[in-house]
């Protein structure tokens, strides 16, 4: 294997060769293929980067809003003449299937494009007269060097979900990529560089949990934004507010979808499959638990279980394939034996997707679209988040009982009820501890303009990713109380 695997670091415009001899193998998770190495960035290369980032901030903070965002005008003009090479990227480091890769794509687009409103986002406030002759300014600031940590199942709509909104308010930042899937971002980085953007405004440090910690303990980074598991979202949270920082810490999930007797099957069982076996449940929104109310399960659990059957699955990069591979190995071990772990708990696996031959890619890390019937509420793989195409199911009275147990869960990212009553959209709507809800829709993903509200221990901070959210977390108010009164005009 060459040395030109491993790849650089991008600090102050340039890349740079990485220091570090530890690496992780970036592999394709259908073909086993190694792609690239992550070098383990080090204390010392992530202080490197920082120091950057906080020599480009003063006069990056001194462009004018509507000077700022021509480079992000440029950068959505050169994301869309690569739109189609950027998506094969995603699907060769990560799996997904090539229309899945586009989607996520055209999520991180929509995100440049509301960072491109900042000029008016960032608008400050006036009041004149507070008190006779007196005014009163509210302007909002740049942080300053802010840090990006994301995970590997949205390689390039994650970190964009802030970067642009961190420069366009001014700011300077680091960005790492999940240490899995480090390429996406990598072409992304190029891109900005074609910009024109000036050096040290954006810089990308690989690595794994040792940068992370620099950052964390970095004294002149002012605000952390991380996506990943719950645990490390926890302890990045409580270790880099700990050291001061502004932190924004999105974490695991578990999504409960209810379905009631009057939903329109046909639809509901479609949107269902798609939002639990998509991008092989690899998405932060992917449901892996239906609860059906009354008799809604007659039909919903053998229709459901009959779409997993069918999904075809494959490598992403081929046409007509549906569904890809889980990330890795350890991964695909790791979601069987809770597929295990659930039929032992009393659940029956009426679609068992585990150990498939896939014709062709038989290194790869494929586990077809499972369905667990009957899990019970009580066991451990009703409240584990699966991450992979596992969809349980578990019935329920009535409404109010399915809300209860949804409210009783630790998580908080998403809820969503199938129904065509307005009524009980509007009780679920009401009464559901979940910050992303979705009535007749299966992955309620906000849009660029909306914060993505996690709540409970699917978020740790107070603002979060995207629009106005994003705005307020990447500046800093300051209020100004002015008293010019006229005596002290000059005459000229
Ligand atoms: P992860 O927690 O393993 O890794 C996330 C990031 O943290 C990576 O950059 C990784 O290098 C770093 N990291 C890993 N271990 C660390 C440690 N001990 N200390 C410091 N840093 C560490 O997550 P993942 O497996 O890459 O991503 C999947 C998880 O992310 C799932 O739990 C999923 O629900 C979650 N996720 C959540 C959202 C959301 O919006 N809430 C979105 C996407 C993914």
């Amino acid at each position: 294997m060459s040395s030109t695997l491993l790849l650089p670091n991008y600090v102050a415009g340039a890349w740079d060769a990485a220091g570090s001899t530890d690496f992780a193998d970036v592999i394709n998770p259908a073909t086993a293929e190694v792609l690239a190495r992550t070098p383990f960035s080090t204390a010392a290369e992530v202080d490197r980067a920082v120091q950057a980032a906080a020599k480009a901030l003063p006069d990056w903070r001194r462009v004018p809003p509507t000077e700022r965002i021509q480079y992000l005008f440029k950068l959505k003009a050169l994301l869309e003449q690569h739109f189609d090479e950027i998506a094969a990227i995603t699907t060769r480091e990560c799996g997904k299937t090539l229309a899945e890769s586009k989607g996520e794509l055209r999520r991180a687009i929509e995100n440049v494009e509301v960072a491109c409103g900042i000029p008016i986002l960032m608008q400050g406030e006036h009041s004149e007269d507070i008190a006779s002759g007196i005014d009163e300014v509210m302007i909002r600031q740049p942080v300053g060097v802010c840090a990006i940590i994301a995970p590997f199942n949205f390689p390039g709509m994650i970190p964009m979900w802030f970067l642009p909104y961190a420069i366009a308010c001014g700011n300077t930042v680091i960005v790492k990529p999940s240490e899995k899937v480090p390429l996406t971002m990598r072409r992304i980085v190029e891109l900005f560089a074609e910009t024109g953007l000036p050096a040290g405004v954006v810089n990308l440090v690989n690595g794994s949990r040792e940068a992370v910690e620099a950052i964390l303990d970095h004294p002149t980074i002012r605000a952390v934004s991380f996506v990943g598991s719950t645990t490390v979202a926890k302890a990045v949270y409580q270790r880099g507010a700990a050291n001061g920082k502004r932190m924004q810490c999105q974490g695991g999930a578990k999504n409960p979808i209810v379905v009631l007797p009057d939903a329109d099957m046909e639809t509901t069982v479609k949107i269902v499959a798609d939002s639990a076996f998509g991008c092989a449940g690899q998405r932060c929104l992917a449901s892996s638990l239906a609860i059906t109310v009354g008799d809604a399960a007659n039909t919903f659990n053998e229709a459901i279980a009959d779409v997993a059957r069918s999904r075809r699955v494959g490598y992403g990069l081929e046409a007509d394939v549906e569904m890809g591979p889980v990330i890795t190995h350890a991964s695909r071990d790791r979601i069987e034996s809770l597929i295990g772990a659930g039929t032992s708990e009393g659940a029956r696996a009426i679609a068992d997707g585990r150990s498939p031959k896939i014709s062709g890619y038989e290194q790869g890390s494929f586990v077809r679209p499972t369905v667990l019937l009957d899990l019970p509420a009580g066991g451990d793989v009703a409240k584990t988040e699966i991450f992979g195409p596992v969809l349980g199911t578990m019935s329920v009275n009535t409404l109010d009982d399915a809300i209860s147990l949804i409210n009783s869960g630790a998580y908080g990212n998403m809820a969503c009820l199938f129904t065509t009553n307005g009524a009980s959209a509007r009780q679920f709507r009401y009464e559901i501890d979940a910050g992303n809800v979705g009535i007749n829709v299966g992955v309620a993903a906000p849009m660029a303009f909306f914060p993505f509200s996690g709540w409970k221990e699917s978020f740790f901070g107070d603002l979060h990713a995207q629009g106005r959210h994003g705005v307020e977390f990447y500046t800093q108010t300051k209020v100004v109380v002015e008293r010019w009164p006229k005596a002290w005009t000059r005459k000229f």
